[in-house]
């Protein structure tokens, strides 16, 4: 009873908060819960504003409960693209038999990019490093300095970008080496911090057994080698996608 009473306090407290009513539809009381317990466990002690509010989830800044930085990316439950979203699950042995509804497929796809970052972390590739998750609540280290997140690739002046193409290809190969293809890989999911490139936003990001996934990366490679021919660097998307393949 008393429990259910402070969350209840805790729920309409989000609730009010500026932050949260930037919102469409706000969240729904369980999206409310799995933050309840992200903040009793410590790892989020107080939000900031929101850094992107996007079509499937919105991201914000917040301190843990000593104070650092982090970054929670919370998914809508009720994403319009869920179709979208179960179809880049499909073949996946990490989700195999999942069940199909809304929930569950939001749910996957949550735990999908903890456990992407994780792998792409390992495989040595630069992402936020993965925190907590909590139900469709991704809890992960801010890029950024003192709640200002960094800006994307797109938003900056790029100095050197023949540079920057090559760790962005030695990133594409040592997630493919680890068995994963980004498959939104593009200037906007490239964080720029501190001199360094991060890759952000692996949700989608599909292991090799999916059916698609050689489309995939040529999409990438296609996004990327686009991007870097419009800063004037000389690169081209089929020599990057060998790259990546070779071994
Ligand atoms: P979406 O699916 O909405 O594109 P992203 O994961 O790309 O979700 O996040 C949206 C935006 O939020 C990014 O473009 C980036 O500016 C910011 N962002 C996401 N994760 C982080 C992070 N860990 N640190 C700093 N900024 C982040
Ligand atoms: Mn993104």
């Amino acid at each position: 009873r008393r429990r259910d009473r402070e969350f209840e306090q805790f729920r309409d407290r989000l609730k009010d908060a500026d932050q949260f009513k930037v919102l469409d539809g706000a969240f729904d009381d369980a999206t409310f819960a799995a933050i309840y317990k992200l903040v009793q466990d410590g790892y989020i002690g107080a939000f900031g504003g929101p850094i992107s509010t996007g079509k499937e989830a919105n991201v914000y800044e917040a301190l843990d409960d000593e104070g650092g930085d982090v970054a929670v990316k919370i998914y809508r439950i009720n994403a319009s693209n869920f179709q979208q979203m179960r179809e880049y699950l499909e073949g996946d042995p990490r989700f195999e038999g999942i069940r199909g509804d809304k929930k569950a497929v939001v749910l996957s796809w949550t735990q999908k990019e903890y456990s992407n970052l994780r792998r792409a972390a390992e495989a040595g590739v630069r992402v936020p490093e993965p925190i907590a998750v909590q139900r469709n609540v991704l809890v992960m280290e801010l890029i950024g300095q003192e709640g200002d997140a960094a800006p994307t690739l797109a938003d900056v002046d790029v100095e050197n970008p023949e540079t920057a193409f090559e760790v962005v290809r030695e990133y594409m190969r040592r997630l493919y080496d680890a068995g994963l293809v980004h498959g939104d890989l593009s200037e906007y999911n490239l964080v720029v911090y501190d001199g360094e490139l991060v890759v952000i936003d692996v949700g989608q990001a599909v292991t090799i057994h999916h059916n698609n996934h050689d489309e995939f990366l040529q999409r990438d490679c296609r996004n990327v080698a686009n991007f870097f021919e419009r800063q004037g660097a000389d690169v081209d998307a089929e020599a990057l996608y060998d790259y990546v393949i070779e071994n």
